[in-house]
């Protein structure tokens, strides 16, 4: 599943391809946003909010005549989506049927692959689609009254597991499945300890410490070590060897989410319930 630094890295990356050009096409393959024509507009810029990812038009259409000021598209990666890019006229390195946006431009084409939970709206309103979010620990705004924002929240049910607190994005948004296991490895805990046997302060400077490393590369690393199979503590490492201590990483699933969501953990370096 892609997390928060998967998405903020995504949307730079559409941002350095698509913002200034002017939209030569643009394709919305959703029932609701069929008839959103989107082509004449200037691609202003693009970027996340957690998971959020949003491309922001300049107002005025080809028609211009119904301009109602910047618009947004904004989507979800969820457990599946992507966007790719290309060279204008490239193959699509991707099945049709699962391209559900195109934006095409002189410069280069994205396509939003399996992308979801779709939505046109004013720039100005987009807000409201995220106001449900915790603090966005790869926002630019991110100071220390986030720190205490994010802790107010992550401590708000004290008797919590860990692992759902920090996977809820009304909490902190940006922090996925890889994390929700990293984080808990580092603070010495399993997913299941309760909030409240937590220090929450240096949970949320860790998950902070570790996205932002991890915005601006594609090999995603934990633990200082760039080897392949030694990158991650614990996560997908189930049977294998702990890299600290040796003892066989186990996972088990948290949560009642369908599809089932593992959690790996050590459980000699790490302190705490397990199921
Ligand atoms: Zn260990």
């Amino acid at each position: 599943m892609p997390e928060g630094d998967t998405v903020f890295r995504t949307a730079h990356a559409l941002d350095a391809a698509l913002a200034g050009s002017v939209l030569l096409g643009a394709e919305i393959r959703h029932p609701r946003l069929a008839t959103v024509d989107l082509t004449g507009r200037t691609v202003l810029s693009a970027g996340s909010v957690g998971k959020h990812l949003f491309i922001h038009f300049s107002g005025g259409g080809a028609s211009g005549s119904d301009d109602v000021g910047d618009i947004s598209l904004h989507s979800h990666l969820r457990m599946d989506g992507s966007w790719r890019i290309g060279a204008p006229g490239a193959r699509w390195r991707a099945p049709g049927h699962q391209v559900r946006v195109v934006l095409s431009t002189t410069r280069a084409v994205a396509l939003g692959v399996l992308v979801h939970d779709l939505a046109v709206v004013r720039t100005a309103r987009e807000g409201e689609l995220v106001r449900h979010l915790g603090p966005d620990l790869l926002g630019a705004g991110w100071d220390e009254d986030s720190v205490a924002e994010a802790v107010l929240r992550l401590t708000a049910e004290p008797a919590r597991e860990i692992g759902a607190a920090l996977l809820d994005q009304t909490v902190l948004a940006g922090v996925g499945n890889v994390y929700r296991s990293e984080v808990c490895f580092l603070l010495g805990v399993t997913p299941w300890t309760p909030v409240s046997a937590v220090d929450a302060e240096q949970a949320v400077r860790l998950c902070r410490k570790l996205l932002l490393r991890n915005a601006t590369r594609t090999v995603r690393i934990t633990t200082g070590d760039s080897a392949p199979g030694r990158q991650l503590w614990v996560y997908r490492r189930g049977g294998r060897p702990c890299l600290r201590c040796g003892s066989p990483v186990r996972s088990a699933e948290q949560g009642r989410e369908i599809p089932p969501r593992f959690a790996w953990f050590c459980p000699r370096c790490q302190s705490g319930p397990q199921p």
